[in-house]
């Protein structure tokens, strides 16, 4: 598809700077085709004055002079159609790169989501139809069916809230509403909302919180802290220590999330802000749940607050993701 719209934007380019060209050498040519007949005349002209009685003398040089000025702009408009080709060539791939890019993110996109709906729902299926068939299907067996739907479906609504918040964050091009809030509010309200699956696990969370204050979207700013603390805990060995830090720097708030857990390798590093991305399959798939739109919701926060995200991590020592928002004096 974008190689042909390359051509036909190619082929848009030469004929419009075929068409200016032809125009421009027109105008050229009448231009000089007028002093070439005001030259001919003045020479009819003076000869009549000198009293000229010879034959009609032959002003051959102008025609030859015309012709030669009707090829010299031939030549040109050419050249300039062929450079405008291979301008316009080189321009229109540059212009449809990155759309080609976007329109190669989003079938991605559109083809992992499907992948992931698909999976629940397969189990949901195939598991029902066993049990339907199943003639001496017990109140115990159903229940258990159910319990383990129930949990699929848990599944499908966790993957589709977060589909439909990344899709909002992108979409959304209105500025966030900003609210005055302290560093140390956000951080209480995100560890709370954590607190169980830390206390599962036997993990403790301290904070080291500075006195920020900042505008910012609260409930964006919970979101994404939640986002990186669970992601601390889920990939923490149980009874380890998660570390929340925020303070002051630069005329930027930072904050740190910081686990001891399993670690990212090297290779993943650079792609775990990326939707679906999911580091080291056979580990993450297997023990923790997830489906890789935690940290693309988080940097899509971030970015709508003007600020930045990044994470240093070594496999077996832990992670520290790092947020910079600015502040407000
Ligand atoms: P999910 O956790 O649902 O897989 P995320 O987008 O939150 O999705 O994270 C993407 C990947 O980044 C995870 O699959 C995991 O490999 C890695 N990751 C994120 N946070 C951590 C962490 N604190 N420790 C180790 N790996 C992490």
């Amino acid at each position: 598809m974008f190689k042909s719209t390359r051509i036909k934007l190619t082929l848009w380019y030469m004929l419009i700077s075929c068409l200016v060209s032809v125009l421009f050498s027109y105008v050229i040519y009448v231009g000089v085709n007028r002093e070439l007949v005001r030259f001919e005349r003045l020479q009819r002209v003076r000869l009549q004055e000198w009293g000229w009685l010879g034959p009609e003398p032959d002003l051959e040089i102008v025609n030859h002079a015309r012709y030669r000025l009707v090829v010299v702009l031939g030549i040109i408009t050419a050249g300039i159609s062929a450079l405008a080709g291979i301008a316009g060539y080189v321009l229109a791939g540059q212009t449809l790169a990155p759309l080609e890019d976007m329109v190669e993110r989003e079938r991605r996109f559109v083809a992992d989501a499907s992948h992931e709906l698909r999976t629940p729902l397969t189990s949901l299926k195939s598991e029902t139809e066993v049990a339907l068939r199943d003639k001496k299907l017990d109140l115990t067996d159903a229940r258990r069916l159910m319990a383990s739907n129930l949990e699929e479906i848990n599944r499908l609504q966790d993957l589709s809230d977060n589909l439909i918040k990344l899709s909002r964050l992108q979409g959304a091009t209105d500025a966030v509403p900003l609210e005055q809030i302290e560093a140390a509010m956000v951080v209480g309200e995100a560890v709370k909302k954590v607190a169980g699956i830390a206390a599962a696990k036997e993990i403790k969370i301290s904070s080291d919180i500075k006195n920020i204050k900042l505008e910012a979207d609260k409930s964006g700013l919970v979101e994404l802290l939640v986002i990186l603390l669970d992601n601390a805990i889920k990939y923490s060995l149980a009874k380890s220590e998660v570390t929340v830090r925020a303070y002051k720097t630069n005329g930027q708030g930072v904050w740190e999330v910081r686990d001891r857990g399993v670690g990212i390798a090297q290779r993943d590093l650079g792609h775990v802000f990326e939707r679906f991305y999911r580091g080291d399959k056979s580990r993450t798939k297997s023990e923790a749940h997830g489906y890789g739109l935690g940290l693309a919701i988080a940097s899509e926060i971030v970015a709508k607050h003007g600020g930045t995200i990044g994470v240093k991590s070594q496999v077996g020592r832990g992670s520290t993701f790092t947020v910079r928002l600015p502040v407000k004096h």
